[in-house]
């Protein structure tokens, strides 16, 4: 069984990603060790926050270290949440608090449904060295309002393209097939299993 760390306080990443790796693999993340560095995100794309955090967390911490980045691009709104969707409604924002704002920007807007994708960059590093860098899509449409109790996030509020359903009322094997963070981990794993 190979050992991943994600480099994440988050949770739902986390397994999110275990359930797309499968029972070979033993995926561990920051909430389970001791003294995790806390990383500052200062990167203006997904790419350089996902590098940060690996090199980061690699330096302190031996094997393979993997960093998800990612979140909402919304084209009417400019790409925002963008970088800025885990705290677009302030630094500590919760999930609520955060589709709240964007809910509240998209209904001053004259449309019903916004073009949009889930964007995610992941980077494999270790030793504080990059090994590998990956991105991930999935297009959709973001709504103004949330339907769904699955996933987290905006996953309320995106409609996968092909489907009626939002991320968070499909069932999560369909939402781990299409997803941004799927796509990317597809590609990571491959790399790794070649590595
Ligand atoms: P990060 O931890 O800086 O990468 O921020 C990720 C944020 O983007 C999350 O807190 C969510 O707000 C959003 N996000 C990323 N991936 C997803 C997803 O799969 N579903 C819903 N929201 C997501």
């Amino acid at each position: 069984m190979q050992t991943l760390l994600v480099a994440t306080w988050n949770t739902h990443k986390t397994k999110e990603i275990g359930q797309i790796l499968g029972s070979g693999w033993n995926v561990r993340d920051l909430t389970t060790l001791v003294e995790a560095p806390k990383v500052e995100e200062t990167g203006s794309t997904f790419a350089e926050n996902a590098a940060l955090k690996a090199v980061a967390v690699s330096k302190s911490f031996p094997g393979l270290v993997l960093a998800d980045d990612s979140g909402l691009v919304v084209d009417a709104l400019n790409g925002e949440p963008g970088v800025y969707s885990a705290r677009f409604a302030g630094e500590d924002a919760t999930d609520a608090q955060n589709r709240s704002k964007l809910i509240g920007l998209l209904k001053t807007l004259p449309a019903r449904e916004f073009p949009g994708r889930f964007r995610c960059a992941m980077v494999v590093a270790s030793k504080g060295e990059i090994q590998g860098s990956f991105s991930g899509t999935v297009e959709g449409m973001v709504v103004p309002f949330e339907r769904g109790d699955h996933g987290f996030g905006y996953d309320p509020m995106f409609i996968p393209a092909g489907y009626s359903e939002t991320f968070a009322e499909l069932p999560s094997e369909i939402k781990n097939r299409l997803s941004h963070r799927a796509h990317a981990l597809a590609q990571a794993v491959a790399f790794l299993q070649n590595a």
